[in-house]
């Protein structure tokens, strides 16, 4: 195929036609099924690294799509966001999130908080501030309840980005930053920025048993976050070498599957049996 030249390759490439080809009906698909209820969110826990109690949980979508089954948000995150579907699936996730904790609190269990993912797009298309502050009253709930979770793409969007950043943080909503290690920016470049939590990338935490390398990092990026007064969160946390180094170093926070994975909001009441307040 590629003695034809440049301009007819493309038509012999079937994987990249046929992946474009299932973007599209993805994305009509996923435009009904924010507005049909295929959506759902599952919640993580996250342990208190020193007491080991429940410091609160992250809020993750799923889709169930009704003729193939689940599609995992690493295919429609990208697709909702390229298609402008993010700024109405966001909304969507950060209103559910609070129902839940309104759902569970008046089933007499007290959620201490619950992290959403936000988007870039979020950040740059709406007023991201006032849909969460609006998300909060319509269900009563202060804005300590939740977190704001957002990737480096987020604070590289510029000043207009980190002063909605800022804004929210400003109103008690806490700022976490993802996946950290992942990008570019440097431990230093987090001074003055609206952080209030780093999370560690799965990908050094995965390493930490096979060797120095990811060791030396993780202790690092704990040490310089400690120093900034940032909380530190590990996540994907999958055994006890992993989690027994994060303790010794201090993180603050633990996440992954050595303490459980995202299940539905009715399953997470056993996590939350004992902060339950009745
Ligand atoms: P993320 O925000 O980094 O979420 C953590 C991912 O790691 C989740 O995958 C979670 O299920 C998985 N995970 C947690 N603990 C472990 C572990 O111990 N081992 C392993 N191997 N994996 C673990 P998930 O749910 O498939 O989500 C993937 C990504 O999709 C998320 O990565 C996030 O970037 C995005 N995403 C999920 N929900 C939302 C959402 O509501 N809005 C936005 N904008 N993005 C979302
Ligand atoms: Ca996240
Ligand atoms: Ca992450
Ligand atoms: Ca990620």
């Amino acid at each position: 195929a590629k003695q034809h030249g440049k301009n007819t390759y493309r038509f012999f490439c079937p994987d990249a036609a046929l992946a474009s080809l299932k973007q599209l009906e993805l994305r009509d698909d996923l435009h009904r099924a924010i507005y049909q209820k295929q959506l759902r969110l599952v919640y993580q826990p996250q342990v208190d690294a020193r007491s080991g109690r429940l410091a609160g949980c992250e809020a993750l979508v799923r889709w169930k799509h009704p003729e193939k089954g689940w599609i995992p948000p690493n295919v429609f995150i990208p697709i909702a966001e390229q298609a402008g579907l993010i700024v109405p699936l966001g909304r969507w996730v950060m209103l559910e999130a609070c129902r839940q904790i309104t759902l569970w609190q008046s089933m007499g269990y007290e959620v201490p908080r619950v992290s959403v993912n936000v988007s870039f797009v979020q950040l740059l298309r709406e007023d991201l501030h006032q849909v969460l502050l609006s998300c909060l009253a319509a269900n009563q709930l202060g804005p300590d309840r939740i977190s704001v979770e957002v990737t480096e793409s987020c604070i590289m969007q510029g000043v207009d980005a980190i002063d909605q950043l800022k804004r929210i943080q400003k109103s008690g909503i806490r700022v976490a930053l993802d996946d950290f290690g992942t990008g570019y920016s440097s431990l230093s470049a987090l001074k003055g920025l609206p952080i209030d939590e780093l999370k560690i990338d799965r990908s050094f935490i995965s390493e930490i048993a096979e060797g120095d390398d990811a060791r030396a990092i993780v202790a690092a990026i704990i040490a310089m976050a400690q120093r900034l007064g940032v909380e530190v969160v590990a996540e994907g946390v999958e055994n006890e070498v992993e989690l027994n180094y994060l303790r010794e170093r201090g993180a603050d926070i633990i996440q992954g599957y050595f303490f459980g994975r995202p299940v539905p909001g009715s399953e997470f009441t056993g996590w939350l049996a004992d902060t339950a307040s009745h």
